[in-house]
């Protein structure tokens, strides 16, 4: 593979080697993703308009206002694991980050890439849908544009970026509870380096009480895209975590179901997918209860907020 590659360090010379760029051309960051699917793909691209050196904020930085927080694109899967505000206000992405890939990957893998690949099993994708995250898109002529995460994916590797459009960063709205219950499971045929067989990202918000104020729940590896379960985050509103019982916790987990439509491939069969994603999603309440089913993998948590 022979590429010419440019490597832009500000706004304006990203936005000018797009514009002069005529033939395809792919934009690069981490190249986890992007380097493996040239060489399987035989890709005709002749030039990567390289991010990796690009010196600017708004892809670079993790910005907390009290909207929300945004996350750049080049931000990188290692940088959210480890990052204090994300690990308190959104432990369900800090946790997807930390268990992605392996620690060397972790160090480049972006999150903008993670998303920009559209898989249905992206990790740091399945987090930030359960958060409701936005897309800040940018064009060649410096205009923004901003869309749900749900409508940035339509369909595997598949997104509504235009072709002079890239991802500048995500939005994700403030928390509107005073604690949380939040945190990603990912079910592999092994711990690391792999991607998942079902994953299902949980981020639901309660008053001092206990009671579900708002909450987000989204499922990976389970459909052509990334899903965000609206049905189950429903169900969840006004109840009490507390006080929930195994009857709900089996009607939330039908609810999640709902939103699954598997296939089969070499890692699992759509029924299996389907019996994990079931009982994964009744755990995550039944366990609170310390009902009797468990599986062990997942490692929930219930956060303070201040
Ligand atoms: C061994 C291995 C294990 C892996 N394990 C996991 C895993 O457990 N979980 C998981 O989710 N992923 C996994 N991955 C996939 C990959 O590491 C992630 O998806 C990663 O986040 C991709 O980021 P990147 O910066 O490397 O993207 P790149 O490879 O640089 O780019 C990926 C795609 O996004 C486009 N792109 C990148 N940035 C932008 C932008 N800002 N705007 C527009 N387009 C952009 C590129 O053109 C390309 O199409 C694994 C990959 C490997 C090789």
């Amino acid at each position: 593979m022979e590429f010419e590659v440019k490597s832009p360090g500000t706004r304006s010379e990203l936005l000018s080697a797009i514009i002069k760029t005529r033939t395809g051309f792919r934009f690069g960051a981490g190249y986890t993703d992007l380097i493996p699917e040239l060489r399987k793909n035989g890709s005709p691209v002749r030039t990567i308009i390289n991010l990796a050196r690009l010196n600017d904020k708004r892809f670079t930085a993790i910005t907390v206002t009290k909207r929300g927080i945004r996350i750049g694109a080049l931000v990188t899967a290692a940088r959210l694991a480890d990052d204090p505000t994300i690990r308190e206000y959104l432990p369900v992405l800090a946790q997807a980050t930390s268990d992605m890939a392996s620690p060397q990957i972790r160090q480049v893998a972006t999150i903008g890439g993670n998303l920009c690949t559209a898989s249905p099993a992206g990790d740091g994708a399945c987090a930030l849908m359960a958060l409701e995250a936005e897309c800040e898109l940018l064009n060649s002529r410096n205009q923004a544009r901003t869309i749900t995460l749900a409508s940035f994916f339509l369909g595997p590797r598949k997104t509504a970026l235009e072709r002079d459009e890239l991802l500048q960063s995500v939005f994700v709205p403030a928390n509107s509870g005073v604690r949380l219950f939040s945190g990603f499971i990912k079910v592999g045929t092994r711990r690391s380096m792999e991607c998942s067989v079902v994953s299902l990202a949980y981020h639901v918000q309660t008053d001092s009480s206990g009671n579900v104020v708002h909450s987000g729940i989204a499922i990976g590896s389970a459909a052509p895209v990334i899903r965000f379960a609206h049905s189950a985050c429903s169900l969840l509103l006004g109840k009490n975590l507390e006080t929930m019982t195994v009857q709900d916790a089996g009607r939330f987990a039908q609810n999640v179901l709902e939103h699954a439509s598997p296939i089969s491939d070499l890692r699992a069969s759509a029924w299996y997918r389907r019996q994990v994603l079931f009982n994964i999603s009744k755990a995550l309440f039944s366990e609170r209860q310390g009902a009797a089913e468990t599986n062990g993998s997942y490692e929930g948590k219930a956060h303070e907020l201040h």
